[in-house]
């Protein structure tokens, strides 16, 4: 309420929230009153409350996501600590991390079936590719399922085959609407990229297809903005959702060290926020081989439930991101290193909650 606001201002206000089906709880500090509505805020008009006499600002407080918050978790049948979702017979969430790895790039039949046994060998869990890529340069290469229909069915089969060798169930990123069901008859897990993750139609029609979903946060948006998108999938009744912090736009002018920056408190705050999984990339987020071992040590040193790495066994050869892939001899190293921190980071934290 604005300062000058009478007492008959604020009845009138608490008697609306009331009739609204809303218990009204009337704060009164020395210099300004504040009404708080408790109930179903969607019962309430906040800009005809706005419109009454000595209102100063009517505003929701309520977070722009429930469906998979872990505060609102036990009004939705959700369990109120973390929720393990299932890529086939992988579970992440709550457990030892799940490693996702391949290539940037499905770049051939021969490249994602020997990346399959390397990765499988390395300890990893779930095979990465990207049959579509979204690239800066209409001028650089696009994925070899851009070329049209026929590629992309071939390319995706060539994923699914290498999954099925060697035990694995594979992830691809859905570029566009016109790809979703495509994709989706394909992979076990369904990849929504930085770039897309406002694109609330796709998200939508992901969704729809019912496998899990793996949401990447966009690199300029906030960890609320990826809550709030995810909601979108969620909505549609799919909350097998994989959250991935993968970097955000590094400040200060001129040429960065890194690719991106990798926001780790994103983790904790998330697991906070919500009971959904979430993992790392620090691939993107850094952009550099060289840095991809300690990243990953200190992403699951976080409580990252996962970490999806680039790999190849000649990132010199690559068609796209070679100087961010490690070789399968340096996953291996990575995921040895990341199991025995998840073991003592959990033997560690007994006493301090999650
Ligand atoms: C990817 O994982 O292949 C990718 C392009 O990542 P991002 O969407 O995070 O840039
Ligand atoms: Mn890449």
């Amino acid at each position: 309420m604005k300062t000058d606001a009478t007492p008959e201002d604020v009845r009138r206000v608490a008697q609306e929230v009331e009739a609204a089906g809303l218990r009204a709880v009337v704060i009164r500090g020395d210099y300004q009153t504040v009404i708080g509505p408790v109930g179903d805020e969607r019962r309430l008009d906040f800009d005809r409350l706005a419109a009454l006499p000595g209102v100063k600002e009517a505003a929701r407080v309520e977070a722009p996501y429930k469906l998979i918050s872990r505060e609102y978790a036990r009004f939705f049948g959700e369990p109120g600590a973390h929720k393990t979702v299932a890529i086939r017979d992988v579970h992440i969430g709550n457990g030892e991390p799940v490693i996702i790895a391949g290539p940037c790039a499905v770049e051939s039949r021969q490249q994602i079936m020997r990346m399959a046994e390397a990765v499988k060998h390395a300890g990893a869990h779930v095979l990465r590719g990207g049959v579509f890529k979204p690239r800066s340069s209409v001028h650089s290469f696009q994925g070899i399922g851009a070329a049209g229909i026929h590629d992309a069915e071939e390319a995706l089969g060539w994923l699914k085959e290498a999954g099925d060798a060697f035990d694995l169930p594979v992830v691809t990123e859905v570029r566009g609407e016109s790809m979703v069901e495509l994709v989706g008859k394909h992979v076990d897990l369904m990849h929504i990229g930085a770039r897309n993750m406002y694109d609330q139609d796709l998200l939508v029609q992901v969704a729809q297809q019912g496998k899990p979903v793996l949401l990447k946060r966009h690199f300029g948006a906030s960890i609320e903005e990826l809550l709030s998108f995810s909601e979108y999938i969620a909505a549609e009744g799919n909350k097998d959702i994989i959250l991935c912090e993968r970097g955000i736009v590094p400040v200060g002018k001129g040429k960065s060290y890194t690719r991106y920056t990798l926001d780790l408190a994103a983790i904790p705050v998330i697991h906070q926020e919500t009971y959904l999984p979430v993992i790392v990339d620090p691939s993107h987020g850094t952009g550099r081989r060289d840095l991809i071992f300690d990243m990953s040590c200190a992403a699951i040193s976080a409580g990252a439930d996962g970490l999806m790495i680039e790999s190849h066994y000649n990132p010199a050869e690559a068609l796209v991101d070679g100087a961010q892939m490690v070789t399968p001899d340096e996953l291996k190293d990575i995921i040895e290193a990341c199991r025995t921190l998840y073991r003592a980071r959990k033997g560690l934290r007994r006493n301090a909650g999650t």
